[in-house]
């Protein structure tokens, strides 16, 4: 499935979800970091329902023109600095993988987590972005994973994971034989997949960016702590190309730091 497939798809079902939106009161913009969009408009990556059209399809999503605070970044620079370790927690359960429309997207049973500083944060979903939505001084990578964790008081962490084309990775396996080709499919994954397997060698203490930015996809919403590992994880070209025959082509451009800091392990 080219890009091409991916456009006329991303107008037709756009139109269905924004039709099937009226009479059901449901839409199409409710996957990716945040849960709140159920009733949302459609929103896309083609060139009427793009990021820089994000914030005139609803005035919920105004944060995408007018936030200050916004994600992804370049990750360049930045101050050295000890950041607390990650400790994961795995419940393994079956693991449904969504194909929303926008993207690849495995949901999780609660039971896993993260704690980062005494605080617990549980695992939601990950999904994936083609290309890389964040930046390595202008670097552009071929995959990004963003790991998905709220908390109960309602502020989500998202972990990072760049992918790099190199060797084949088995952990990824169970995943690419699970992938849906199709819109609205879903496809389990049995017997679960640990997320830590998806990330860097020793994710606990790996290096890692660390910055305050929002959802990069509507509503844009600012508030979101993000924790990107600095080593790529190897995929083979052929296990890349698993995601982007489906999806190449869902990533936001940059935004302006704006001041904010950026920190980096030393
Ligand atoms: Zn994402």
């Amino acid at each position: 499935m080219t890009r091409r497939w991916w456009r006329r798809t991303s107008v037709s079902v756009g139109l269905v979800a924004l039709v099937g939106g009226l009479l059901a009161g449901c839409g199409y913009g409710s996957d990716h970091e945040s849960n709140s969009g159920e009733h949302a408009a459609h929103y896309g990556y083609g060139s009427t329902d793009g990021p820089s059209h994000w914030a005139s399809l609803d005035p919920a999503y105004a944060e995408c023109a007018d936030g200050r605070r916004q994600s992804p970044i370049d990750l360049a620079g930045g101050s050295s600095a000890t950041l607390e370790p990650i400790r994961f927690t795995y419940h393994p359960s079956e693991v449904e993988v969504d194909n929303n429309g926008h993207d690849l997207e495995a949901n999780y049973e609660p039971g896993s987590a993260i704690i980062i500083a005494g605080a617990r944060s549980g695992l939601e979903r990950f999904h994936f972005h083609a290309p890389s939505e964040h930046q390595v001084n202008g670097k552009v990578f071929p995959l990004e994973i963003h790991f998905v964790y709220p908390d109960p008081g309602g502020h989500t962490t998202v972990l990072g994971v760049l992918i790099r084309q190199g060797r084949a990775n088995p952990a990824f396996e169970p995943l690419i034989h699970a992938l849906p080709k199709h819109a609205r499919q879903q496809l389990p994954i049995h017997g679960g997949l640990n997320p830590t397997s998806l990330m860097s060698p020793h994710p606990q203490s790996a290096h890692r960016w660390s910055y305050s930015g929002s959802l990069t996809t509507p509503p844009c919403t600012e508030g979101i702590s993000w924790q990107l590992f600095r080593q790529p994880v190897e995929l083979s070209r052929e296990q890349i190309a698993a995601f982007t025959d489906i999806y190449d082509h869902n990533a936001r451009p940059i935004q302006s730091l704006n001041g904010r800091r950026l920190l980096h392990s030393p």
